[in-house]
């Protein structure tokens, strides 16, 4: 597993990566270790470099949290490790704070109301600042270097008579994004932030009620979906049942990251009420309505492209083509993330069918394009293949701007789109034809009221204020404040 390297920036395979899935359970009379891992099973494409589930029972929280992915951190001895009916958990990928154990999650924290466990998904941009406003309102040591221990250390040392109203406290203090699980002794907390940027859902489950960043996870466990939270809402769920509270102070217009539309959630997964399946379909087909073009066949890049180009080929009535094979068993990509790793990784994990291709003009559906690394070797290889043309639709917009909201994108040098114009792009990566959904189509697609998704990675409109360019590591040099 890769540790800190300073700023580089880890990303590997050329998409965007999302920072976290988390996953929470109050079932009474069941062992939610095991609820919890399958939760966490179904959202590991929201992080792959750590895992970690706390249960409680009586006065005691027991955890288990480390490097490496849900499958390699649990064993079925770790899991009966993890007694009692109420649980949280969480898998991450680093956007702030280094990619190491001792960042792993949930999270302790301990104050007034004694000791909590915190899973948290999203990126808090005011986390500096708190940290020293902390130490010095509440005497907090910080010992980690993510967002998340501000987070835990705020909730647990916040004044408020009741759960409720520490989430309020919390919520007119944290800028940024925040889906959060936390656990107490005897209470499973959820708390999705005001602008409501990364996405948390609510089922039942025999008897009890389990949430998770996506419903795909519900779907998993066999739960049954109840609702998506609201921006601003707090759920406390214990053995008198469910209570919700919105903290209306804090509300702002829903600013849902946009992404998790377009590549991040899974396609199985509802979101603001739409099957991301569909949406992606229909992001297909508005990039082929705003840009057609004469082809044979419509190829998706597997397997995040594979509804837009089904959405595509639909609208376009061209064929769509399984013509590039995806290696299922590969993960992540990277041993170094150099530009010589990423060129391989991307063979490794492609292989485009010649019988299919030769001789065609292909229409290749990305769903984005973050440094173009991806999508030129893919068509270097379609051409050793014997494609006659080769033309590229994304299915989203130039990615020009880099995300502050949890997000690991790239460096602004990197994304090719803030450096190069659509026309230099189609050169560079060598393509006969590129064009990029418009953001207007991409709100069109998204089924989007005005101001109702941050599309700041496109347009470089965030809800709130940001920095210019976001340090992932911007915590290593203030250690134990
Ligand atoms: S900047 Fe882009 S990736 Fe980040 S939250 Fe906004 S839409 Fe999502």
């Amino acid at each position: 597993m890769l540790e800190n390297q300073g700023s580089i920036n880890t990303n590997s395979d050329d998409k965007p990566h999302e920072e976290c899935g988390i996953v929470g359970a109050f079932v009474p009379g069941e062992s939610v270790a095991r609820t919890a891992f399958f939760g966490l099973f179904a959202l590991q494409h929201r992080g792959q470099e750590s895992a970690g589930i706390a249960t409680s029972v009586g006065d005691k929280i027991h955890l288990k949290a480390r490097m490496g992915l849900v499958s390699q951190v649990f064993r079925e001895e770790t899991l009966t490790g993890l007694p009692g009916h109420l649980g949280i958990g969480h898998t991450r990928y680093s956007t702030m704070g280094g990619s190491t154990d001792y960042n792993a999650q949930p999270l302790l924290a301990s104050g007034q109301r004694g000791e909590i466990a915190v899973g948290h998904n999203g990126n808090v941009i005011n986390a500096a600042d708190l940290r020293i406003e902390m130490a010095e309102e509440f005497g907090s040591k910080f010992i980690k270097t993510s967002d998340t221990e501000v987070i835990a250390e705020l909730f647990a040392k916040a004044p408020g008579s009741d759960w409720f109203e520490v989430s309020a406290y919390a919520m007119r203090r944290l800028k940024g994004a925040y889906s959060l699980v936390i656990m107490t002794k005897n209470q499973l907390i959820a708390v999705r932030d005001p602008l409501g940027i990364r996405p948390l859902c609510l089922g039942t489950l025999n008897g009890g009620y389990v949430v998770a960043s996506e419903t795909a996870a519900l779907d998993n466990l066999g739960a049954d979906f109840v609702r998506e939270l609201e921006n601003g809402e707090t759920l406390i769920i214990d053995e008198n049942g469910i209570e919700s509270k919105i903290w209306s102070g804090a509300r702002k217009p829903h600013a849902m990251c946009v992404f998790e539309q377009i590549y991040f959630a899974r396609p199985d997964s509802i979101l603001n009420g739409e099957l991301a399946y569909e949406t992606r379909q229909r992001l297909g087909a508005e990039v082929y309505r705003e840009h057609p073009v004469d082809a044979d066949i419509v190829v998706g890049i597997p397997d995040s492209s594979t509804p837009h180009a089904v959405g595509l080929a639909a609208e376009a009535k061209i064929p769509y083509t399984e013509a590039i094979i995806r290696n299922r068993y590969v993960g992540r990509t990277f041993i170094q993330p150099d530009q010589r790793s990423r060129d391989q990784g991307v063979q490794t994990k492609f292989n485009p069918m010649r019988g299919v291709i030769a001789g065609k003009r292909l229409l290749v559906v990305d769903d984005s394009i973050v440094r173009s690394t991806t999508i030129t070797r893919v068509i270097k290889m379609l051409r050793r293949a014997g494609a006659k043309e080769v033309h590229v639709r994304v299915a989203s917009p130039p990615i020009k701007s880099t995300c502050h909201f949890g997000v690991d994108m790239a460096t602004l040098n990197e994304l090719i789109a803030a450096n190069k114009t659509v026309e230099e792009i189609t050169e560079y990566i060598g393509a006969d034809s590129l064009a990029y959904l418009s953001v207007e189509g991409l709100l069109r697609a998204v089924r989007a009221p005005e101001n109702s998704y941050c599309t700041g990675c496109f347009t470089g409109n965030y809800p709130i204020p940001v920095q210019l360019e976001m340090n992932k590591m911007g915590f290593e040099a203030t250690q134990n404040v």
